[in-house]
């Protein structure tokens, strides 16, 4: 009986790994042109993007929050008929014959295609004490845990547009904010390096590295290094969000023999297509540059890659696809009962 479970598996046309901004975006376009898509996400959908502060540079937004944008994407692609398998692991692709198989720690999926999408995660520091005090004032992430630092004083480490994002939604919760940078300029755009250089409650460490995080049951202080005197010293601390870029979670497609580069990003041509025929590649992934218009593009060219590879493009069809019926009505009912539900909470936080 066990084996029989073991060699059943779901078919599909297409399966997304990945429910990010590129995951989602390709899903839209997959589940729209009439294949069958499962998207298939390890933690949550959204991706970075869901947990981003604030966004200001999505083309149509002038500002919207991350949170907000990724609920959009998330109800444009169910709207399309994705079907989500989350929260759902890929634990091994088989990805040499026209059948690609995708196995999980739930099910084995059987597809033409496959759109990996699976990211990138945060870098780690590697000092003593980040694993230790990892969730007891190590963080990767201000709009998660910001709040349990109200009135406090934290630390930012890194230089990068993330770093300095993470470090403004902070000042506006923090008491004192310290920015750790190993250069004396950040690597961020102006426009974001221009605000928290205006902040108030923001000290600049430049040419500054942290060597240790120190603690009893939680983070109390950071032992740094000036670069510039090669002096060690110490500050007070209640917590640190490290933001130091982005590795790629490349290793399951390369252990499948997806090609990546010499950091793990995923190699792919201008359609998206790795050097495996019918596997695609989008977003962080991939590398280049890490933007929520980038990934949502690459997507698209992947999905429309994707379609052309398993139904032999427009004219020549090699499958009968399905149009997708769109529920308008469903939604909006949803769309109503979210908002009558958000303002009742409202109402009880106001008492
Ligand atoms: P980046 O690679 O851009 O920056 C990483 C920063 O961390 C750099 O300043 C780097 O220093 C520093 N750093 C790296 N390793 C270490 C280390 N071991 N110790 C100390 N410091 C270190 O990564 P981000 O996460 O900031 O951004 C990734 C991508 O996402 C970028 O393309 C960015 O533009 C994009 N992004 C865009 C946003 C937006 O548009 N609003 C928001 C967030 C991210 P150094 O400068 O010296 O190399």
């Amino acid at each position: 009986m066990l084996l029989v479970n073991e060699y059943m598996s779901t078919k599909t046309d297409v399966v997304i790994i990945g429910g990010g901004p590129a995951g989602l975006a390709a899903g839209i376009y997959t589940s729209r042109l009439g294949l069958e898509t499962i998207l298939i996400e390890k933690t949550a959908l959204g991706g970075q993007v869901a947990v981003s502060p604030f966004i200001e540079n999505y083309p149509g937004f002038t500002m919207i929050s991350g949170a907000e944008l990724s609920k959009r994407f998330i109800e444009h692609a169910e709207l399309m008929g994705v079907e989500f398998r989350v929260p759902e692991e890929v634990i091994k692709l088989e990805l040499s014959s026209e059948t690609k198989i995708v196995k999980t720690n739930k099910d084995t999926y059987e597809a033409d295609a496959v759109i990996i999408a699976s990211g990138a995660s945060r870098k780690k520091l590697n000092v003593p004490g980040e694993k230790e005090f990892a969730g007891k004032g190590v963080s990767y992430c201000a709009v998660c845990d910001g709040s349990f630092f109200r009135g406090k004083v934290v630390a930012v480490v890194g230089g990068g547009n993330t770093a300095v994002s993470e470090a403004l939604h902070l000042t506006g919760l923090v008491k004192k904010l310290y920015v750790i940078h190993r250069r004396d300029d950040f690597r961020a755009e102006i426009a974001l390096k221009q605000r928290l250089l205006d902040s108030p409650n923001v000290t600049q460490l430049w040419n500054t590295v942290v060597e240790r995080i120190e603690g009893d049951t939680t983070v109390r202080r950071l032992v740094l290094r000036d670069l510039k005197n090669n002096k060690q010293y110490e500050i007070e601390v209640d917590g640190v969000f490290i933001a130091i870029g982005y590795t790629p979670n490349s290793k399951i497609a390369a252990d499948a023999g997806v090609a990546v580069d010499k950091e793990g990003y995923i190699i792919v041509d201008k359609r998206q297509e790795t050097n495996i025929k019918g596997v695609y590649a989008a977003g962080d992934v991939t590398g280049g540059i890490m933007q929520i218009g980038v990934a949502v593009g690459e997507g698209i060219v992947a999905a429309m890659s994707a379609f052309e590879h398993v139904t032999g493009g427009w004219y020549a069809k090699k499958k009968k696809l399905k149009a997708v019926r769109i529920d308008f009505e469903k939604f909006k009912e949803k769309e109503e009962h979210e908002k009558r539900e958000e303002e009742k909470s409202l109402f009880k936080f106001k008492l």
